[in-house]
């Protein structure tokens, strides 16, 4: 119990004057940039009249931004913030205990918000700027249906119209999120559909598929393009949804400034990585301004692992190919992630920020497999008090490996990770989990193939 009676509280929590009113966005600070994103049609840089056909205008110029270090977090969305923010950062004592380690465990915790993730904190700042554009709506993908939840919550808030394609394997497996989208007013079709000409290509193609993301971004945006007044939004990957991000790690360097904390390990899963990314970025800034020095860990699925197991080169967002294209760590556009995987996290992509310090060596990544991530998220709810979500268990099992490490070594590190968001909705795969039926996939070198074999066919990787 000694430890209880240190001096830094389980939650530090900001007052509402200490929250940051301005976004930070990393690549200002990067002196190489990311490639940049090209248009699908030329193969050449796009250009924000372009880029502004998909995504509405001060979005894409956010996107295309590489160089204002700080922008101005709208007083609309800062006030929508202050519903559910800030975010506790918790000391996880609990936790230490439990392990008997030396190190000190920190998490940021961005699950106390109805759609139990960080993805409002991006939804609410697109559908604010789609709004002010005077747009009818937007449209969107949703894999395990966070991002969907939190721009159904966005939108309902500004009075904006929803559309959501829903990967179908989970529109069957998680009727209840589908229900909680509905309730805020959104639109749902399980994808791919009939509704689009993408979407009845890809079904022509492969019967009976469950959909992956890139699917179902393919038919989001052709409804967004193919009707009047509505715009495409995306819930990860791209730069400007790192970039409203960013408020995680601004909020988390604030709280820990104020009691003198400095992380030695920074953990976050990486989906498409805009929570990591946007955890990261305060502290990323600091070590390419040779300001300070941290060790980052991305962790990713063993069955979808775009950073450890894929190439640096040019891919399409989307399987429809009709994204602009970006140059990331991918495992091919082509690439659908095994049925028995549970957890988000199954895109073929990385953001290109990350891609390119991860590329530079800035970064570390590792991959883990399901049932180990499952078993940590077990360890974690029993004693933090909190039902964490798959994709965050993998931050959980690392920030564990972590710890456990310390305790063999003797050293008193700090680590932090991002608890990302609570797993509610996740209950069919904690059952397979507590029923002992959860299995691990590992895609061989030979599937990997199939889709890196699409990355070669495009013009700009040969
Ligand atoms: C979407 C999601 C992720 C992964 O997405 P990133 O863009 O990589 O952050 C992680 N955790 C939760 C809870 C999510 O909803």
């Amino acid at each position: 119990m000694a430890k209880t009676s240190e001096k830094i509280p389980y939650k530090i929590y900001l007052n509402e004057s200490e929250m940051p009113k301005a976004w930070y966005n990393l690549r200002a600070d990067m002196k190489h940039k990311p490639a940049p994103l090209l248009n699908p049609e030329t193969m050449q840089p796009i250009t924000l009249d372009e880029l502004s056909a998909v995504f509405c205008r001060e979005l894409a110029a956010q996107e295309l931004d590489d160089t204002t270090p700080y922008i101005e977090i709208p007083s609309e969305v800062l006030d929508f913030y202050k519903m559910y923010r800030p975010a506790p950062l918790v000391r996880a004592y609990c936790l230490e205990e439990k392990l008997q380690t030396p190190a000190k465990i920190y998490y940021k915790f961005e699950g106390n918000n109805t759609s139990g993730s960080h993805k409002l904190n991006s939804a609410i700042a697109q559908a604010y700027y789609a709004k002010k554009q005077g747009l009818k709506g937007v449209t969107t993908e949703t894999g395990a249906g966070q991002w969907g939840t939190a721009l159904s919550m966005a939108c309902a808030y500004l009075g904006l119209d929803c559309h959501v394609y829903m990967v179908k394997c989970s529109y069957e497996q998680k009727p209840f999120r589908r229900e909680v989208m509905r309730t805020y007013g959104a639109d749902v079709t399980p994808s791919p559909s009939e509704t689009t000409a993408v979407g009845r290509k890809i079904l022509a193609e492969h019967p009976g598929t469950s959909g992956s993301l890139g699917c179902a971004i393919s038919e989001a945006v052709e409804a967004a393009t193919s009707q009047e007044g509505y715009r495409y939004v995306l819930g990860s990957v791209l730069s400007q949804v790192m970039l409203h991000q960013s408020v995680i790690g601004l909020e988390t360097k604030i709280a820990m400034d104020k009691y003198g904390i400095k992380p030695d390990v920074i953990i976050g899963c990486a989906g498409g990585g805009s929570n990591l990314g946007g955890l990261i970025a305060p502290f990323m800034g600091e070590k390419l301004r040779g300001e300070a020095d941290y060790h980052f860990i991305a962790v990713e699925p063993a069955s979808c692992p775009s950073l450890t197991r894929g190439r640096f080169a040019y891919d399409y967002c989307d399987t429809g190919k009709v994204c602009p294209l970006s140059k990331m760590y991918t495992l091919g556009s082509g690439f659908i992630p095994a049925a028995n995987h549970s957890g988000g996290l199954r895109y073929h992509g990385m953001s290109s920020i990350l891609s390119h310090l991860y590329d530079e060596g800035l970064m570390e990544a590792r991959s883990v497999e399901q049932t180990r991530v499952f078993q940590a998220a077990q360890g974690f709810a029993r004693v933090e008090g909190i039902l964490p979500a798959p994709e965050s268990s993998h931050a959980i099992r690392v920030a564990i490996d972590e710890a456990l490490k310390c305790k063999e070594t003797g050293e008193e590190k700090t680590i932090l990770f991002g608890l990302t968001g609570t797993g509610y909705f996740d209950m069919v795969a904690y059952g397979k989990f507590n029923d002992g039926l959860m299995t691990d996939y590992i895609p061989s070198d030979e599937e990997l193939a199939t889709g890196f074999a699409g990355l070669d066919e495009i013009p700009v990787n040969k």
